[in-house]
């Protein structure tokens, strides 16, 4: 959600401010801009809308800059509408800055600084921070950094340049995340590593309330006093081409074919001597056999994946899960005790309400463990202990490799847990690790034959509403196909336990409606397969994911797309497959942009 990008060096660097950028517009936003030092004064140049035409296209009807230092952002409008004058940069003559987070008490500090004299422009939360910068600040940068940061309150990454200090950026954050971006004679600011990696892999991870300053020298860092702090430097082990969309017309496309690779990164360094393992982050068997209770915590897919987790934790490790999003645990005072354990699930690593959540669950006495893609983000450096998933950097937006290794990570988790709890034998304990390493060459051959997912899409396209619906695992995962619909197809949907339908909301179907049916789990399949008839008897049309083996028949489904045998257990991995697909090719036939929709954005670092 939102970008910043910074840099000190001896190029030109507004075509690399805007380069980078773009490396960081899978993170979602609405306008751009840029700040740099142009002879003697703070250029800005910043537009509403997409990179290319808003901010692109302004700079070229400028003459092009020389400038050497600057700073840039993408803004995901919190406070404001998205428009050219509430853009970021933000700022006056003599300062400019980029924020991203939101400033919870900017009201009172705009009270303050009108009563000054200040006049605002923009209805944005972030020019109160640059006024604030501006009052204090009487020729000492850190000084009016260290006043503004000190009666600030809320989230913020702050990129800051002021005329005096010429090529120099300062940052600062809070909540927010920010790194620093070491180069051949070049510095960076950015909101990740994603944005720099054209230049260097080196970086430092700038820490709460810490203060960057980087200048032709490089960067040093200070805290509140003054005081310099040495940093550890950190090198990314994502290389550009992992960011890059390898043939594939959409991130999303790309991303669904890595999940395979996805689940044997994540996966291999976790089973030993074909057994879990999960030791590597500190959960014993005596922890897994202590907890009384399993929250898991997260928002939307990541949620999913959570739900997927519960049904299986429950069934093979019998031990009571709750799964919440995290906006609604956070706010409403859960009874949450010290024999709890507490998961929290994010991809980024960074979701400002999973993170409110983990610090509620930290404070209630609960163990943490945080599922975590991002290395060093937030959750993953503030839960007690941390299980990083190897999905590598998730462009598009709507997650897919990222929800499938959280999935891959539950299941690890409900296996030792289980085992750990005596609750499965150690030979079913192997069998299923045999079938959760047997799983990516299974997902390969659904990959293998997307036409059936196509075929499916066709059939939607047109759709105004339509409904998922399953059983036990099939209702977990069709949640995540209905969301999945919704975020790149806009088509209308929701998912019902086929159970609940006739409880209210069959009074929707009507002829020709499409409904997608997951019907692989064999306890429940004859009870789904008569839920599918009931809604084809009042006119829907029938798409069923069923396993190869079992099928319904040609009375309750109008097309059924197979998936190839596994346990039971460890079917929605590779069920969720054709219904990801579906997703991407009925959002890519309505012509959408499919990495990146409408409204939303890859990170999100604000409640
Ligand atoms: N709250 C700020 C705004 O609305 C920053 C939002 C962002 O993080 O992009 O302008």
């Amino acid at each position: 959600m939102c970008g910043i990008v910074g840099f000190v060096g001896k190029k030109a660097c507004a075509d690399i401010l805007v380069k980078a950028l773009k490396r960081l517009e899978y993170r979602g936003y609405d306008s751009a801009g840029i700040a740099v030092f142009e002879g003697d004064s703070l250029k800005t140049v910043k537009a509403k809308g997409k990179i290319d035409e808003g901010l692109v296209r302004k700079l070229s009807e400028e003459t092009p800059l020389t400038a050497t230092a600057g700073i840039g952002h993408t803004r995901w409008a919190t406070h404001g509408e998205p428009s050219d004058i509430n853009s970021h940069p933000i700022g006056n003559g003599r300062i400019s800055i980029v924020h991203n987070g939101i400033i919870e008490n900017y009201r009172k500090i705009k009270e303050f600084l009108i009563s000054k004299g200040y006049v605002f422009e923009s209805e944005t939360d972030t020019e109160t921070v640059a006024k604030l910068l501006d009052y204090y600040y009487k020729g000492d940068p850190m000084e009016a950094i260290v006043k503004t940061a000190a009666e600030i309150e809320g989230s913020f990454a702050l990129g800051i340049i002021f005329k005096d200090f010429k090529n120099t950026i300062f940052a600062i954050r809070r909540e927010s995340p920010l790194i620093v971006g070491k180069g051949e004679g070049e510095s960076f600011i950015a909101s990740d590593v994603t944005a720099i990696l054209d230049h260097t892999k080196d970086y430092y991870l700038l820490e709460h309330n810490e203060i960057a300053r980087l200048d032709e020298n490089g960067a040093r860092f200070f805290d509140f006093n003054g005081n310099v702090i040495e940093k550890a430097l950190h090198t990314a082990d994502w290389d550009l081409d992992a960011a890059e969309k390898g043939g594939y017309k959409f991130f999303m496309l790309k991303e669904i074919h890595e999940q395979p690779e996805a689940i044997r990164k994540t996966i291999t360094p976790r089973i030993s001597d074909g057994m879990p393992d999960l030791s590597e982050c500190g959960l014993t068997p005596e922890k897994l056999r202590g907890y009384k209770n399993i929250f898991v915590v997260a928002c939307g897919t990541a949620m999913h994946a959570g739900l997927v987790g519960k049904y299986v934790v429950e069934r093979i490790g019998r031990i009571p899960v709750t799964v919440e999003v995290a906006s609604e645990f956070r706010y409403r005072n859960p009874i949450v005790s010290p024999d709890d354990l507490v998961i929290l699930v994010s991809q980024s690593g960074e979701t400002a309400d999973t993170h409110a959540a983990l610090t509620l669950a930290k404070d209630m006495g609960a163990e943490t463990l945080a599922i975590v893609n991002a290395k060093g983000s937030k959750i993953a450096r503030d839960a007690d202990m941390v299980i990083y998933t190897h999905a590598g950097p998730e462009l598009a937006v709507a997650s897919t490799k990222a929800y499938m290794v959280q999935l891959a990570v539950f299941y690890l988790f409900a296996f030792e847990l289980a085992w750990a709890r005596n609750a499965i034998s150690e030979e079913k304990c192997r069998s299923l690790v045999k079938g959760l390493e047997e799983m990516p060459a299974l997902i390969e051959k659904v990959l293998e034959k997307p036409d059936s997912s196509q075929f499916a899409a066709s059939k939607l396209v047109a759709a105004e509403n339509l409904l998922y619906i399953g059983r036990g695992l099939d209702y977990a995962l069709s949640m995540e196909g209905s969301l999945k619909l919704k975020e790149v197809s806009y088509i209308h949907s929701e998912s019902y336990a086929a159970g609940e339908l006739k409880h209210g909301t069959i009074s929707l179907i009507t002829e020709g409606m499409p409904v997608i049916s997951v019907a692989t789990q064999t306890d429940v399949f004859d009870k789904t397969v008569s839920n599918i008839k009931e809604v084809k008897t009042r006119g829907a049309y029938n798409i069923v994911v069923a396993r190869e083996s079992r099928q319904p028949g040609s009375d309750a489904a109008d097309f059924i797309i197979t998936v190839p045998e596994t346990d039971d257990i460890l079917m929605p991995m590779l069920a969720v497959v054709p219904l990801q697909l579906i997703a991407y090719y009925t959002g890519d036939l309505k012509g959408n942009d499919v990495d990146k929709p409408r409204n939303l954005a890859k990170s999100v670092t604000v409640e």
